[in-house]
């Protein structure tokens, strides 16, 4: 009789629900396994260093030419194929939308043919706009179908998807990722491995947050439009579905850990958006302002740290359930995701599933050496 295992997920940010998730659904049956989700943080709270409730969200491409900017690339592409499923179910507070952009001044990628052909092909109805389309002082401009996420709505969905098909819960605050191997209750079975989606990490010393300050208008709107300004700074707006109002930004302070709103950058972020911005008749051509946000967004350079780390757990004197010797114990790393979280979920998730099955086939060969 095989033995019950836990797999320990940190995090229930979109990065950890999301891997959780997948990973439910691509256990067998009969693995024995169960997952249990450990989190700090909740769908049903906020923190600022709890990045997911605060994003805008929406799926907009980023063209590049870097390893990183490729591998995302492929996760990007995986989650708008989520997305386009996902959007059915209207309680999953994701929404089908146009997707716009406007640049006044586009940087080199987005004047490489084959890096646009790369970023842009694989979304629905994409199309340059014509001359006649774009407003004054934009030389660059396309259309596209694309997704919008009210995240908080989104995460209780992934929560409560996550809880019905037998995933199990734990508020707890860990000192390190160790610590998960400990946290095993009863009848589940030894920690053998540990998922690892906390945002930042533990201390890694390529982690840093990226701070965004956003302003939620209850003005409503169809599209997302993304606009790069003349001087580089970036405007956007996205409609949040359900009669979420809109999210006008936004603003980029690498390691700016100031908590507090500016209304300077409010006043900064509307004025721009009011150029651009598609008010209805009624609104005066005036924000209705419901409150500022800001987030923390959890950054690595170099990008998302995906990988499988071997550890031995020393067993110390309480119940011991890290297990017989603490050996054999791996952390698989899903964490670093920076701006991108809501757009590269769904591959990110698949990548962190693969490294862990793939473990637990060679966990499986050696037990029948
Ligand atoms: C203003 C703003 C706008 C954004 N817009 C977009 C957008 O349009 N599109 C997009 O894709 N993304 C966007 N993002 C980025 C997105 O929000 C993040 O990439 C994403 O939320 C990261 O998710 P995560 O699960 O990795 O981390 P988090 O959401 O931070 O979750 C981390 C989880 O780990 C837990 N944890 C951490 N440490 C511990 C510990 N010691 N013990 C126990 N648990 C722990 C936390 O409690 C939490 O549950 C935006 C972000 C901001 C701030």
């Amino acid at each position: 009789m095989p033995e019950n295992e836990t797999i320990v997920v940190i995090g229930a940010g979109v990065i950890g629900l999301t891997t959780a998730l997948r990973l439910q659904q691509s256990l067998p049956k009969n693995s024995h396994k169960s997952i249990l989700l450990v989190a700090r943080d909740w769908p049903t709270t906020t923190s600022l260093n709890y990045a997911s409730p605060w994003a805008g969200a929406h799926y907009r491409p980023v063209p590049g030419k870097t390893a990183q900017s490729l591998r995302e690339e492929t996760q990007a592409q995986a989650t708008y194929t989520y997305f386009k499923s996902a959007c059915q179910d209207a309680a999953s507070g994701i929404a089908k939308v146009e997707g716009v952009e406007h640049l006044e001044n586009p940087p080199d990628e987005y004047r490489d043919q084959t890096a646009i052909e790369t970023y842009y092909d694989h979304l629905d109805g994409f199309r340059y706009l014509r001359k006649e389309e774009m407003p004054e002082g934009v030389v660059w401009g396309v259309r596209y179908e694309t997704f919008v996420v009210n995240s908080p709505v989104y995460l209780a969905y992934l929560l409560r998807k996550f809880i019905l098909l037998g995933g199990r819960t734990r508020e707890y605050t860990l000192a390190g990722p160790r610590e998960a191997f400990y946290l095993a209750d009863g009848e589940s079975g030894n920690v053998r491995t540990v998922v690892n989606c906390s945002g930042v990490g533990f201390g890694d010393e390529k982690s840093f947050i990226i701070r965004g300050q956003t302003c939620l208008v209850r003005n409503p709107t169809t599209t997302t439009l993304t606009r790069q300004n003349a001087d580089g700074t970036w405007s956007f707006s996205i409609p949040r579905p359900l009669d979420g109002g809109t999210i006008i930004g936004g603003t980029k302070g690498p390691n700016d850990w100031d908590p507090n709103p500016s209304l300077a950058v409010r006043e900064t972020l509307l004025a721009n958006a009011k150029k651009w911005f598609p008010f209805t008749e009624e609104s005066g051509g005036e924000f209705d302002v419901v409150r500022d946000i800001v987030g923390r967004r959890p950054a690595r350079e170099g990008g998302m740290r995906i990988e499988v780390e071997h550890v031995d757990v020393g067993v110390g004197g309480g119940s011991g359930k890290a297990g017989k010797a603490g050996k054999g114990k791996r952390i698989v790393h899903g964490y670093g995701a920076a701006g991108r979280g809501y757009e590269l979920s769904w591959g990110v998730a698949g990548d962190v599933v693969r490294l862990v099955l793939e473990g637990e086939e060679a966990g499986r060969e050696k037990a029948k050496l």
